[in-house]
């Protein structure tokens, strides 16, 4: 369990120099304890020091790195509200060892092929699991061969059987493949082979007592590159056990558990798993592994991840310039709104369905919605005539129409003696859009 506040105080320096970022050493050792500082940041901790504190100062939550930039764990609050969420739950479709090559092929391309563009940001699955089911360790290593082969992104290596591990790693050991499973029975010639070819390894036993044991007998082995399992495989196991490591790393700050947590699914009717999967990545998986490469399954998974790993204090921002949609000219509809992402990409697409080519002008609201700008002094006629004039849309159309959102139809009037733009109030919600710019230009 971590230190106290004032247990790791007493063997601070007690300079009170601030040179580590906080006025006090007991404001620093408050930090440690509570995971959010470095013990580096103080230059002048005696080596004696370091060594008693290096187990407090450790963040509660162990970053596992893999593959293609996969960065697992390293997380330090249980609610996004607290704080924020660093890494992303890694995504990782299922290959089988049983499948034949063609459809070995077929699965690539459709996993390759899961790439989305949403709110301004493009994401993608992170990697793929070969899972030895043959149990032939020849076959195994073959597939796993064809498969990195025919993918840049993570790999996770899949096999109880050391001789299968054994037979499929060696060749792709600089892709940094995360492996296992280490369990209790193979522990030690798994955990040692992963210390030999230098890459992560998933620890698995079935609940958390055997976990527990597994765990604190494989770091005798001296090595620490761990990924958890605990084994289940139900939805209703899974979270409940899911929910115990993180507060036990967060909350208790207990270090067998300090470690990323992977969950796989078990449903296998696709609806039914991405359900399974989503209830993992709200809690609180680092990794999941899943069967279905379906464009239209995976999607809502990813949005839903976005939606979690986006920092609630750092709204997703555009740009605040001029934005044209479609083969835009001198005639096209104007519109200003804000440079909230979803504010704007809810505007764009519904210009965009309306098949009319239109400019949009968000105005920099430090990212925030329409009716939070305007309450908060953010989307004010000044400042909308002043963006509107800077713009330089004035020399690429040939009206001084200009189209507001209708939840600010209040500031219209001034707007209009402020831009000299004549204003039309637009609909509240997006959605109307449509229907409102083809009754205009009727
Ligand atoms: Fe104390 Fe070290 Fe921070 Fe100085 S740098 S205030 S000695 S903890």
């Amino acid at each position: 369990m971590g230190l106290t506040g004032l247990e790791i105080y007493k063997q601070l320096p007690k300079k009170n120099c601030g040179e580590c970022g906080t006025p006090t050493c007991l404001a620093f050792a408050m930090a440690l304890a509570s995971g959010k500082g470095s013990l580096e940041a103080c230059p002048y901790v005696t080596d004696d020091a370091r060594e008693n504190l290096a187990s407090a100062s450790a963040p509660p939550i162990k970053a596992i790195k893999f593959g293609n930039e996969s960065v697992i764990g390293d997380e330090t609050v249980l609610f996004r509200h607290d704080k924020t969420f660093y890494h992303p739950t890694t995504l990782l479709i299922q290959v089988s060892d049983m499948l034949d090559d063609s459809e070995i092929e077929a699965k690539i391309e459709e996993i390759e092929g899961l790439e989305f563009d949403r709110v301004g940001l493009h994401y993608s699955v992170d990697g793929i699991a070969i899972v030895n089911e043959s149990g032939d360790p020849d076959r195994f290593s073959k597939v796993v061969e064809k498969v990195a082969s025919a993918t840049q992104r993570s790999l996770l290596i899949l096999s109880e059987n050391p001789d299968a591990l054994k037979a499929a790693v060696p060749g792709i050991a600089s892709r940094k493949p995360l492996i296992g499973s280490a369990t209790l029975s193979n522990y030690e010639v798994v955990v040692n082979f992963a210390k030999e070819q230098n890459v992560p390894v998933i620890l698995k036993a079935d609940g958390l007592e055997a976990l527990n044991e597994l765990v604190e007998s494989a770091q005798k082995l001296g090595y620490k590159e761990f990924v958890l399992d605990a084994g289940s495989r139900s939805t209703y196991e899974t979270l409940a056990n899911l929910t115990h490591l993180r507060r036990l790393a967060i909350k208790k700050k207990y270090r067998p558990f300090g470690y990323p947590v992977i969950a796989f699914t078990a449903k296998n009717e696709p609806l039914d798993e991405i359900a399974e999967a989503s209830v993992y990545v709200a809690k609180y998986a680092s990794a999941v592994v899943l069967k279905t490469s379906g464009k239209a399954h995976i999607l809502p998974l990813m949005a839903l991840r976005q939606n979690l790993y986006t920092d609630p204090q750092k709204p997703i921002q555009v740009e605040p310039t001029l934005h044209a949609v479609g083969d835009v000219n001198e005639n096209s509809p104007v519109y200003v709104t804000t440079n909230f992402s979803l504010t704007y990409y809810s505007v764009e697409g519904e210009v965009e369905s309306s098949k009319i080519p239109s400019y949009i002008l968000p105005i920099d609201t430090d990212g925030t919605s329409v009716l939070t700008a305007y309450a908060a002094g953010k989307f004010e006629p000044e400042k909308i005539a002043d963006a509107l004039a800077s713009s330089g849309v004035a020399e690429k159309v040939n009206h001084r129409n200009l189209i507001i959102p209708g939840a600010v139809a209040v500031i219209s009037g001034k707007l209009q003696e402020k831009s000299s733009w004549k204003v039309f109030v637009g609909p509240r919600e997006s959605s109307g859009i449509i229907s409102f710019v083809k009754a205009l230009q009727d």
